[in-house]
């Protein structure tokens, strides 16, 4: 089973999909980890962002550890613990510069296909991002858009940070300029065909890893469209 959960930053798709992939038993793959390591990996290497060629090429190079246990986040890039470095507003701040990078695209989805591949002998992955229903697993069993409105998502992340760890203008630009830029690339603002909309600004947390499951369940007890 494929579970592809999309959707705009601070929509609350990692906590989510993390619930889920919990109750349900599935690994889970956080695509945006991954965007996060090679935006570490070019800044570690001092590259200039706007060079394409050469940010595509670190994207082939590195080695990217990227753990599917949902309740042990852990990533590496070259054998370095990344884990908390890729949350730093400085990666935050440039990886829509990485994400645009078509290239960059191609390299990772391909390996996101790898690590979901392997994850289906053990029931299934949940899969996060934002075009994971569209190009990543366009066959997923379950499709999910999470929504929320932008003053839920800004509030949501501000609540995420630590006190004082970015300024309002930060805050905003992380979220309302990164969904912008990433809109170039991605549709995630828009279902895709088959997809379940969820907008979470009213419900908490629990109250949509409700829903997903219970979609889930319809989901595995349907007779599949592509096995017919
Ligand atoms: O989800 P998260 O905020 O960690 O994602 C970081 C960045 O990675 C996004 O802002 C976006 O630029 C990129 N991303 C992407 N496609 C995905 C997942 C993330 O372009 N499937």
């Amino acid at each position: 089973m494929i579970i592809a959960v999309d959707g705009p930053s601070g929509s609350g798709k990692s906590s989510t999909a993390r619930g889920v992939a919990t109750r349900l038993g599935l690994r889970y793959l956080d695509t945006g980890a991954m965007y996060r390591a090679v935006t570490w990996s070019a800044l570690e290497h001092n590259l200039d962002l706007d060079d394409t060629e050469v940010v595509a090429e670190r994207a082939r190079a590195v080695e990217l550890g990227i753990s599917t246990d949902a309740q042990h986040a852990h990533f590496t890039a070259d054998g370095i613990d990344v884990t908390e470095a890729i949350r730093d507003p400085r990666i935050s701040a440039s990886v829509s510069k990485i994400a645009t990078n078509l290239d960059v695209r191609k390299e990772l989805i391909s390996r996101q296909r790898a690590i979901i591949d392997d994850a289906q002998p053990t029931g299934g992955i949940v899969v996060e991002g934002r075009d994971i229903a569209t190009v990543v697993a366009t066959d997923a069993e379950l499709k999910v858009l999470l929504t929320a409105d932008t003053d839920a998502r800004l509030a949501r992340r501000k609540a995420e940070l630590a006190e004082g760890a970015v300024t309002a203008e930060q805050l905003r630009d992380q979220i309302v300029r990164r969904d912008a830029d990433d809109a170039t690339v991605s549709q995630f603002q828009v279902a895709s065909d088959g997809a379940v909309t969820i907008d979470s600004t009213h419900l908490s947390l629990e109250e949509v890893i409700d829903v997903i499951c219970r979609l889930a369940k319809e989901a595995e007890a349907a007779p599949r469209d592509r096995e017919s």
